[in-house]
């Protein structure tokens, strides 16, 4: 706790709070502790969303630019609506410019955002991203990259006899060659094995990533799941190629089907070489780990061809005949 009724969600102590906290409210424990203020529109501002609201609590998301910003602004969009129809109230390109303390019990009162309007609250949660921990590595006098974190190489090895591994490193980003931060568990697991193995006198190498990831938000009747691999259009852009993208809306499954849910994929190519450079799913029950088949076609720099042409699974149960990704691949190399 930083200050009465203000947490960050870090570690498994931050963890254990929350669930202590959200559980006794929701088992009418606190009545006075209704209302919550999220700070930080991420996967985990979403997340602990979803969980303050599911559990009761009148729930607003402030944010500094988009829900879910590592999406393109059209996908974001999206689910910006949804988890507002789940009942969180959703304030988008504000900061926080002030946390109103009682000087009496110290406990939170509002938040003030860059907007000038005031949200009472109980708790506040914050989700503002994290920063590499490299103190040791500066004071030792280790390289640091532009993010903040350590520059191992594919060994994971930061200078001779030091390794490093997780959410301190930066990491090379495979489509732009370059380094990157990407705080995922994905990601630190691979690294400390590589790191276990190098120790010891192995040679794995750590092949980089692509930023593939998943959430969702679930409440009150509505269900999202988000997705996204490779590079989003802007990325795309400032790197060079020559974007072309489009979006479609299919099915999860085919249309007769009660479990039917809709699927919105964005699909990013470059226009010269027809490469895939990135893929963006925002929809329903699962919609979202559809992702992993653009991962493996980003992994192997294949095109939006090879991608519309391969071999996918298709029962309607789980998928329409063109499945939603390949769909989409489909019409864009039509229209590239
Ligand atoms: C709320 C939340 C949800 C997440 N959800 C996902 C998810 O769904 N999918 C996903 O892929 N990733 C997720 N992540 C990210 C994932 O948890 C991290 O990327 C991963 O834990 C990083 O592993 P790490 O070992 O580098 O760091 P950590 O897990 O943070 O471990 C670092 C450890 O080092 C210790 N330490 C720090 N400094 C020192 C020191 N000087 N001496 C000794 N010990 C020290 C710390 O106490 C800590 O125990 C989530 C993160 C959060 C916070």
């Amino acid at each position: 706790e930083l200050v009465g009724g203000v947490h960050p969600v870090k570690d498994l102590d931050h963890a254990r709070h929350w669930l202590d906290l959200v559980s006794r409210r929701a088992r009418g424990g606190i009545a006075i502790r209704r209302r919550a203020v999220v700070v930080g529109g991420g996967y985990i501002g979403v997340e602990m969303a979803e969980a303050m609201v599911q559990r009761g609590f009148s729930t607003t998301l402030l944010t500094r630019s988009a829900v879910m910003s590592s999406l393109d602004s059209d996908m974001s969009e999206r689910v910006r609506e949804t988890v507002q129809a789940g009942g969180v109230d959703v304030i988008t390109n504000t900061t926080i410019a002030d946390i109103d303390i009682d000087s009496v019990d110290g406990h939170v009162r509002s938040v003030t955002g860059s907007n000038g309007q005031v949200y009472p609250t109980d708790v506040v949660v914050l989700g503002l991203g994290v920063h590499p921990a490299t103190e040791l590595g500066v004071a030792a006098g280790l390289p640091i990259g532009e993010r903040g974190g350590y520059l191992p190489n594919e060994r994971q090895e930061v200078a001779e006899g030091v390794w490093a591994a997780g959410d301190c490193c930066e990491v090379i980003d495979r489509i732009r060659g370059k380094y990157v931060l990407a705080p995922l568990g994905t990601h630190a697991n691979k690294q400390g094995r590589i790191c276990g193995y190098n120790t010891v006198g192995g040679s794995h190498e750590f092949p980089g990533v692509l930023g593939t990831a998943i959430t969702r938000f679930v409440s009150a009747g509505t269900h999202v799941e988000v997705a996204r691999t490779g590079l989003g259009s802007r990325e795309a852009t400032e790197a060079g190629y020559d974007v072309e993208s489009l979006v479609t809306v299919g099915g999860t499954a085919s249309g007769y089907m009660p479990e039917r849910s809709p699927i919105a994929t964005k699909i990013i190519a470059d226009r010269r070489t027809r490469r895939l450079l990135g893929v963006q799913i925002v929809g329903g029950a699962q919609s979202a780990k559809r992702i992993d088949t653009a991962a493996a076609v980003l992994w192997g720099e294949m095109s939006v061809d090879d991608l519309a042409a391969m071999d996918l699974s298709y029962a309607p149960p789980f998928a329409t005949v063109w499945e939603a990704i390949q769909l989409a691949a489909r019409r864009l190399s039509d229209r590239m």
